[in-house]
C-alpha cells in the first residue's frame, strides 16, 4: 500500500492547481495526482481564459507562449443568431485569452510538482478507518474529487450525472486550419465571435487562436442540439466565415452551471472541486476560473489541516458559498423576472447595442469585471486548526 496524505483524482485545471498550491501551503504533504488518461490529452473545450485566471495560477505568459498558442483576445462580436452582431474593441490590454486545454492542462499539470499516476482509472473506492483505499494500493486521509462532470468520486458521495436537473450539452471542434481556410477565414483571433440562440437557452462561438479554429455550441436543453449546431455551422458557412470543409467530428461533454448544481461539496476526508462540484459561471459557462479558483480555496482550507472530517471541511462549503454565492431559487440564467416572450424580445434588441454587449455580456457576464481575482496567497478564507 502507498501511503499519500491527499490524493486528487482528474489532473484538469482544478486538480493540477490544488497540488501547486497545496505546495506552498503544505509543503510536506505527500500529494498523488491520478488521471485516466495520460498527457498531454485533449479537453472539449473553447479554450478561453480570462486574465483573472492567469493571474490566480501566477503564470509566467512569456513562458507559457513559448511554444504554445496564447491568443491575446481584445474584443468580442457578439448577436444574437439571425441578426446582425456587435462589434465591441475593448483597447489594448488582453481582456481575455485563448489558449488550446491540450496545451494549458499540460503546462499546469508538469508544474504543480505532485506525484502523477496518468493512465489509471479509479477501479475502487473503499473506506477503512478514516482513510481511503483506492484501487486497493493507493491510501490517503484526504481523497479530492477533480474529475469533472463525470468524477467517480463525485458519484461516490451520491453527486453525478443523472442526479441533477439541468445541465450544459455542448459540442466543440479544433483544428488547425491549412492556409487556405486561414486565408479565407472571415473570424479575427483578436475578437472571438459569441452568437446567441434565439431562445436564449445557450450560444454559439467562433473562436480563431493563431492557426487554430474552434467552433462550438453549448445548451442548458440538449433536446436537439445537433439540429441546433448544424444550423449554426450552415449559417456561418453560407456567410463564408468558417471553412466549408470542416475536418472530423464535433465532439460533446456536459457539465453544470454553479446556479443549477446540487452536489455536495465535501463528506468524511473528500472535497470535491472544478467541474465535479458544479460550479461553472451560469451566464457564460466558463468553468476553468471556478475550477482554479475552487482549487485555491480548497488549498487554503485543507493546507494545515491533518484530519478531514466533515465538520472541519465546512469553511470549504461556505468559502465557495463567499466566493459564488448562493444558489437563486430561479432558473432563468439572465436574472431578468420577465415573461419568457418579453424577456426574448428585450434581449434581441438590447443584443443589437453596443452598451448591452459590452457593459453586460462581456463585463459583467464574460468577463465578471467586478469580481477581484483569487490568488494562491490570498487569505480570503479562515485557515481551520
Ligand atoms: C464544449 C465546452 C466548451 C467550454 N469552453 C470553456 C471555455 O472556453 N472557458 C472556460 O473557462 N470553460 C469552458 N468550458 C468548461 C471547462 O472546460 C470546465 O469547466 C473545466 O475543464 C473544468 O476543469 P476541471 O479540472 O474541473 O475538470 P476537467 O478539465 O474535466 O478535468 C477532469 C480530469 O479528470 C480526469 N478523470 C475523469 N474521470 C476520471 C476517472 N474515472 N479516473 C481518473 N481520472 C478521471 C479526466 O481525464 C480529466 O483530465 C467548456 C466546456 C465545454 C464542454
Amino acid at each position: 500500500m502507498k501511503d499519500y496524505d491527499v490524493v486528487i483524482v482528474g489532473g484538469g485545471p482544478a486538480g493540477s492547481t490544488l497540488a501547486w498550491a497545496l505546495r506552498r501551503h503544505a509543503p510536506d504533504k505527500r500529494i498523488l495526482v491520478l488521471d485516466k488518461q495520460t498527457f498531454p490529452r485533449d479537453k472539449t473545450c473553447a479554450g478561453w481564459v480570462t486574465p483573472a485566471v492567469a493571474d490566480a495560477l501566477q503564470l509566467d505568459l512569456a513562458d507559457y507562449r513559448s511554444g504554445r498558442e496564447l491568443q491575446p483576445i481584445h474584443g468580442f462580436s457578439i448577436g444574437m443568431m439571425g441578426q446582425t452582431s456587435v462589434e465591441n474593441d475593448h483597447g489594448v490590454e488582453p481582456i481575455s485569452y485563448g489558449i488550446r486545454r491540450c496545451e494549458f492542462d499540460h503546462y499546469l499539470l508538469q508544474r504543480c510538482g505532485a506525484e502523477l499516476a496518468l493512465g489509471q482509472k479509479i477501479k475502487s473506492l473503499n473506506r477503512d478507518g478514516d482513510r481511503w483505499v483506492i484501487n486497493d494500493e493507493i491510501s490517503s486521509p484526504l481523497l479530492i474529487g477533480a474529475g469533472g462532470h463525470f468524477c467517480p468520486v463525485a458519484s461516490h458521495i451520491g453527486a453525478g450525472p443523472g442526479s441533477h436537473e439541468i445541465a450544459v450539452s455542448a459540442k466543440e471542434i479544433e483544428f488547425k486550419m491549412t492556409p487556405e481556410q486561414s486565408a479565407a477565414c472571415r473570424v479575427q483571433g483578436d475578437i472571438p465571435e459569441l452568437w446567441f440562440c434565439d431562445d436564449l437557452k445557450g450560444y454559439a462561438w467562433v473562436f480563431r487562436k493563431g492557426s487554430y479554429l474552434n467552433i462550438g455550441l453549448g445548451r442548458e436543453d440538449n433536446h436537439k442540439l445537433g439540429e441546433h449546431l448544424n444550423g449554426f455551422v450552415s449559417r456561418m458557412q453560407d456567410q463564408g466565415r468558417i471553412p466549408n470543409d470542416l475536418p472530423g467530428r464535433f465532439k460533446g461533454h456536459a457539465y453544470l452551471l454553479y446556479n443549477h448544481a446540487q452536489r455536495p461539496l465535501t463528506d468524511d476526508g473528500v472535497m470535491l472541486i472544478g467541474d465535479a462540484a458544479g460550479l461553472a459561471y451560469t451566464q457564460s459557462g466558463e468553468g476553468i476560473r471556478p475550477a482554479v479558483e475552487s482549487a485555491l480555496l480548497a488549498a487554503q482550507v485543507t493546507g494545515n489541516l491533518t484530519t478531514y472530517s466533515r465538520d472541519k471541511l465546512q469553511s470549504y462549503v461556505d468559502a465557495i458559498e463567499a466566493r459564488f454565492g448562493d444558489r437563486p431559487e430561479s432558473l432563468d440564467p439572465t436574472g431578468f423576472r420577465l415573461p419568457a416572450w418579453a424577456k426574448l424580445k428585450l434581449a434581441s434588441r438590447l443584443m443589437q447595442t453596443h452598451w448591452f454587449t459590452r457593459h453586460v455580456v462581456t463585463n459583467r457576464w464574460f468577463l465578471h469585471q467586478e469580481v477581484e481575482p483569487l490568488t494562491a496567497d490570498d487569505p480570503t478564507v479562515a485557515i481551520a486548526g
